[in-house]
């Protein structure tokens, strides 16, 4: 049994997060859904750096997945996630109910107008307005000064910046690096599905966007040059099918067509059943 605090309940969390404001400590807040992995502590280490107080959520967020996707399957262990907390010096793990989140007559909802038309958003349709929503009540509830999210979910950190400007919400938000396997594969909880075969085949997307980085370093400006030697990488591999392969502006996720400035490589590939995104920032 892991020694570290956990909260469930909204009210106390906004209690605690008072006493906190009280006493004018910084508080950090990284929310996750758990199944966390190497990715998921480098926030946590992240959060220890730059404030007093470390809060971390773990909710697996009914609102982000359309009603074909894998909440049912969605990956859990909350032992195991509470000591890997408790081994980084998070402070609270607050762990909200579905119910008390999304009680009965539940019906606001924070869309953004504009970059959940892309990427992602285009074959997701439900997931940034849940993570929107999910977001936000997470703020209020455990009212940070700072928040932390990975870049693995580009576009994701896009959306809460943006979310947080346009409502002018007084909340820092920082991005964090991908941390990824020895081989390049990006961490996800999503990679527990794979099997072993799935595993070797789930590193086309890092190979690709490796390859995409070393054509622009050799001065290949053609964005559908280096989207076509991505997908041949890929469909080199058996049992992959690509979602998406976009190099965009890294601000306004539109597409460009030459890479005359930094661009974002970002792609999603279904390997069996596994649905995995990864991205990178291409530097001319
Ligand atoms: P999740 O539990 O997948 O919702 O992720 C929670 C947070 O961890 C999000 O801000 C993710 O972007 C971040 N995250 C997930 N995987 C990684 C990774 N490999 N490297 C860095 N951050 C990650």
């Amino acid at each position: 049994m892991s020694a570290i605090k956990t909260i469930n309940k909204i009210k106390d969390m906004q209690e605690y997060s008072d006493r906190i404001h009280e006493g004018g400590e910084c508080m950090v807040f990284i929310p996750t859904m758990g199944f966390l992995h190497q990715g998921h502590l480098s926030l946590m280490k992240k959060g220890r750096e730059v404030a007093d107080v470390v809060v971390a959520s773990i909710f697996v967020n009914p609102a982000q997945f359309g009603p074909n996707e894998d909440l049912a399957a969605y990956p859990r262990n909350i032992e195991r996630d509470l000591e890997l907390l408790e081994k980084e010096h998070v402070d609270i793990a607050f762990l909200p109910d579905a119910k008390e989140i999304y009680p009965n007559g539940f019906q606001t909802y924070v869309e953004l107008n504009y970059l959940p038309n892309h990427l992602c958003g285009l074959s997701r349709p439900v997931l940034f307005r849940g993570v929107t929503t999910i977001v936000l009540k997470l703020f209020n509830i455990v009212k940070p000064h700072i928040a932390i999210f990975g870049q693995k979910d580009y576009q994701q950190l896009l959306v809460i910046k943006q979310m947080v400007c346009d409502l002018n919400y007084d909340i820092e938000v920082i991005g964090a690096p991908t941390v990824r396997e020895k081989d390049g594969l990006a961490m996800s909880s999503r990679n527990s599905y794979l099997s072993s075969e799935e595993r070797i085949h789930a590193l086309s997307l890092y190979k690709s966007l490796k390859k995409a980085m070393e054509m622009v370093e050799a001065g290949v400006k053609d964005s559908s040059i280096i989207i076509k030697e991505a997908t041949d990488i890929i469909n080199s591999h058996p049992d992959t099918l690509i979602d998406y392969i976009e190099i965009c502006d890294s601000e306004t996720l539109d597409s460009m067509t030459t890479i005359d400035r930094p661009a974002l490589m970002a792609l999603a590939v279904k390997v069996g059943t596994t649905r995995l995104i990864d991205n990178m920032v291409l530097k001319p």
